[in-house]
């Protein structure tokens, strides 16, 4: 690993398989979330730690419902450092002042609460079960344990959403008040029940009940001037936080430095090259069942790929890039297209996207990928 480096751990189990949710994750019997944990705690034991990692983020699926035990099972796996910053990802609902407690104990200091909506419509058409209210009681139970740093999780294009449903959702934001909010847009693709449903057609799930593109657009730019003025201000296309507040975990992938992931789908990433494991918790049981290495797939990239990345994932902060010499020769075209086009801005060495060039990103990344 070159650099300080951050640690990821998926636990892909959750109470519920949410509509809009692409991720590696779903509901999985007892005896399979058991043989999970044991694996990981079989991958993080084979790990050297040669250099001690400063981040670690405790993702999912909906690590908050583990256990004690579980918790300490991974926990006590990793090297005793003092973390810059240890997130754990909750769902609303799963909050208490025990679990909370215990989570500070462990060494987190930082929750992130997939919200996604405050507004009981929206909630119910996603699968979720909790209320506006509970997120602000458990927020307060948060506080309570010691967590100043919370993330609240919103999505713009939701079924049923319209403009003064999200300005609900943003009012929940500003009572409740967190110093980190990240605010996505919804994604339809193949992946989500609900993104099969728009694309196919269909009507499950509110799937005609989903705003147009330009209303998205327009929630998420509400989002960044009420979030602005809040004084979260946008570092991250879909991030949102006070002066301090970013995520030093997060931080690392746009930045390029390196991180170590364990569990099912985890990805690492060593400053040159890619690898990451097997995407589903039963492949990845499998896997350990057969006394093999999860690894699915590795690569070192080359440089040409690693100019690309460098542009497609470090333009995705407010404060863009700075190019060296050879990517400012080797990209000179498109930089010229789209500065022209008002969806770049050069100045200082730096490279950056627009306030435009932020809402077409994906067209704008697409010009920097052979
Ligand atoms: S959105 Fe979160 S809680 Fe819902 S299924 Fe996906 S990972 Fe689980």
């Amino acid at each position: 690993m070159r650099g300080v480096y951050g640690v990821y751990i998926a636990v892909p189990f959750c109470a519920q398989k949410c509509t809009y949710c692409n991720f590696a994750s779903s509901v999985l019997p007892r005896a399979l979330l058991d043989e999970y944990l044991a694996a990981l705690e079989t991958e993080l034991a084979a790990e050297g730690w040669a250099e001690p990692p400063d981040t670690l983020y405790l993702g999912g699926g909906t690590p908050s419902l583990l256990e004690e035990a579980a918790l300490r099972g991974i926990v006590e796996r990793l090297p005793r450092v003092e973390w810059s910053e240890a997130t754990i990802e909750v769902s609303p609902g799963t909050v208490t002042a025990d679990r909370a407690a215990l989570w500070k104990e462990l060494g987190f200091d930082r929750v992130s609460l997939g919200v996604q909506s405050f507004v009981a419509r929206e909630i119910a058409a996603t699968g979720r079960k909790h209320s506006a209210r509970q997120v602000e009681e458990e927020v307060g139970a948060l506080r309570g344990a010691g967590f100043s740093k919370i993330n609240i999780d919103l999505i713009a294009g939701l079924p049923y959403q319209s403009r003064e449903s999200w300005r609900e959702s943003l009012d929940w934001v500003e009572r409740i008040s967190p110093p980190h909010v990240s605010a996505y847009m919804l994604e339809e693709d193949e992946d989500s029940r609900l993104g099969r449903e728009i694309l196919s057609g269909g009507s499950r799930y509110g799937a005609r009940a989903v705003p147009d593109e330009e209303q998205i657009a327009e929630y998420y730019l509400e989002a960044v001037a009420r979030l602005e003025c809040l004084g979260l201000r946008r570092y991250e296309i879909s991030n949102f936080a006070r002066p301090g507040f970013e995520s030093r975990h997060n931080l690392k992938y746009w930045r390029r430095e390196p991180y170590r992931g364990f569990g099912a789908d985890a990805h690492s990433f060593d400053g040159r090259r890619r690898w990451w494991n097997v995407e589903t918790a039963a492949e990845y049981v499998e896997r350990f069942r057969g006394g093999r290495s999860p690894v699915e797939s590795s690569g070192e990239l080359s440089p040409r790929q690693s100019m690309e990345e460098h542009f497609f994932v470090g333009l995705r902060q407010a404060e863009g890039i700075e190019p060296a010499e050879e990517e400012w020769e080797t990209f000179a075209e498109p930089i010229r297209r789209l500065a022209d086009d008002g969806l770049l801005e050069r100045g200082g060495g730096r490279l950056r996207l627009t306030d435009r060039g932020t809402m077409v990103s994906n067209l704008v990344f697409q010009e920097f990928i052979n």
